[in-house]
């Protein structure tokens, strides 16, 4: 197989936002085609015309253009095995539709909803399992006309036959077999003429020349009605691999309550693409080593063998791990973009806070401490917009007294050059050392303290060196000037 003939696709139905559990199935199937060197492409499968999915559709473009997943084939993107949006593809099932009634595959089928439950109903009381009985099969073709010329409706069933296996080999999940006699007839196309899931969904994995079909396990039960599909219609069959679903960490699936969050609010909430990529690509499939990489990185090595069986618990303090390593891998520029878009509670803005020449340093000096754009700002405030404390470095201050500012002062107009010297001299002068002489002078330069007891965002403030060199003698001068003010009130 050539590289490119080697084909993997996204298949959503826009009927909501994309979430995890989702976006990690566009995520495997993106990485596979990149690891190979073949087509990624995007299908959007909106054949169901009662609900409205123009938002979600709009919506998981974004989701996956943000993510980095760009589609090489599909909706803006084009090919030539379009249209990509199913709602357009009517023209393409009908053909199908004619050949498998043509073929003897597909019959009418004029049951009513309530017929078929007096059906289900019956079969289930007799302890058999509920399956089309197959009635509408033995219409003559002349009973069909009749019922078509008085106006009834019908569904179009796919008759699968009885006493025979289907079978094939999934990529994940070892050899699956499937008795066609406990499958049934089933509707490929409902009485309105749209197509049924099992229907388009494989008649365009065929034709769209797919290779390789990715997705959850909640499909597996699905795919023998489509291999019967293709094999009727002479087309040829994908690769399967059914990925076992993301659970919570109680096993349950994965819901608001167990901790999903759709991309949109992840986003939101400030978290890096590759954050979520290099969390998602572990996420039930393992890399030999557990270095941050980028996209390409996770691609190199992604592979269909690597796939786990067990069902991925969703764990969020893996989402904050790897969140932390995209925050120190980003290059200055992003990071900087990521911190100005972010819309901060009270309407202000970082860069209104962070002098312009100093924006390089103030990452560097806050990036270790920083998650979200909020924290920076929440850095940018306390560093450059003056000095609210917290009520444990205003305790610090205070505790530490106003001489101990003054003589601070005092050593600043001696030697402002350079932290180690300064804090030597201060340490001589005034007697204290260690905690006692470090946390007021945090205190006094961010206006918060380091408490490992405490829940702060940050566990651990920027080194004071490197606070020093970023805000310079004249901030540091004012700040200490504020600290002394403010012990004497103490
Ligand atoms: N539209 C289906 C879904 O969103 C696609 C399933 C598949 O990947 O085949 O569940």
């Amino acid at each position: 197989m050539n590289s490119t003939s080697f084909r993997t696709r996204f298949a959503p139905s826009p009927t909501g936002l994309l979430h995890l559990g989702n976006v990690r199935t566009a995520l495997f199937n993106f990485l596979l085609a990149r690891s190979r060197g073949g087509v990624f492409l995007l299908r959007i499968e909106d054949t169901d015309a009662m609900r409205g999915h123009e938002r979600y559709e709009h919506a998981l473009q974004e989701d996956l253009r943000w993510l980095g997943l760009a589609w090489d084939e599909g909706p803006q993107a084009g090919g030539t095995h379009g249209p990509y949006l199913q709602s357009q593809r009517g023209h393409v099932y009908a053909q199908y539709f004619a050949l498998l009634l043509e073929r003897g595959f597909a019959y009418r089928c004029f049951c009513t909803e309530h017929e078929l439950e007096i059906e289900r109903r019956s079969q289930l009381a007799a302890g058999r399992p509920p399956r089309y009985s197959g009635r509408c099969r033995l219409l003559t073709k002349d009973q069909v006309q009749e019922r078509l010329a008085a106006g009834s409706s019908a569904t179009l069933r796919f008759h699968v036959g009885t006493s025979a296996v289907v079978s094939f080999d999934d990529r994940a999940r070892g050899r699956q077999l499937f008795r066609t006699e406990d499958i049934g007839d089933f509707v490929i196309r409902r009485s309105d003429g749209t197509p049924s899931f099992f229907f388009s969904n494989a008649i365009d994995d065929a034709i769209m020349g797919v290779t390789l079909v990715v997705r959850g396990e909640d499909h597996l039960t699905n795919t023998p009605r489509q291999i019967l599909i293709l094999q009727a219609l002479n087309l040829p069959l994908p690769e399967y691999a059914h990925i076992a679903l993301v659970v919570g960490a109680d096993g349950s699936p994965l819901s608001k309550r167990t901790g999903s969050r759709s991309v949109q609010e992840l986003r939101e909430g400030g978290f890096l693409p590759l954050a979520i990529n290099n969390y998602l690509a572990r996420l039930g499939h393992t890399y030999d080593d557990n270095s941050f990489r980028p996209l390409d990185g996770l691609a190199n090595t992604f592979s269909v063998d690597r796939l786990h069986r067990a069902p991925a618990h969703y764990d969020e303090t893996q989402l904050l791990h790897w969140q932390k390593e995209a925050v120190l891998h980003a290059a200055e520029d992003e990071l900087w973009q990521w911190m100005c878009a972010a819309a901060m509670p009270d309407g202000g803005r970082i860069e209104h806070l962070v002098p312009a020449d100093l924006t390089g340093q103030f990452i560097q000096t806050v990036r270790e401490n920083v998650m979200t754009p909020l924290d920076a700002y929440v850095w940018a405030g306390n560093l450059f917009a003056g000095s609210a404390y917290d009520d444990e470095a205003a305790d610090v201050i205070d505790r530490a007294g106003k001489p101990f500012f003054r003589f601070a002062l005092d050593c600043l107009r001696d030697d402002a050059s350079d932290f180690k010297s300064f804090s030597g001299t201060l340490e001589v002068v005034t007697g204290t050392r260690g905690r006692s002489l470090f946390m007021p002078l945090r205190a006094a330069l961010t206006g918060a303290v380091y408490d490992a007891k405490s829940r702060k965002v940050w566990p651990h403030g920027p080194a004071l060196e490197r606070l020093w060199s970023l805000l310079g003698p004249a901030r540091i001068k004012r700040r200490l000037e504020e600290a002394a003010r403010f012990a004497g009130t103490g």
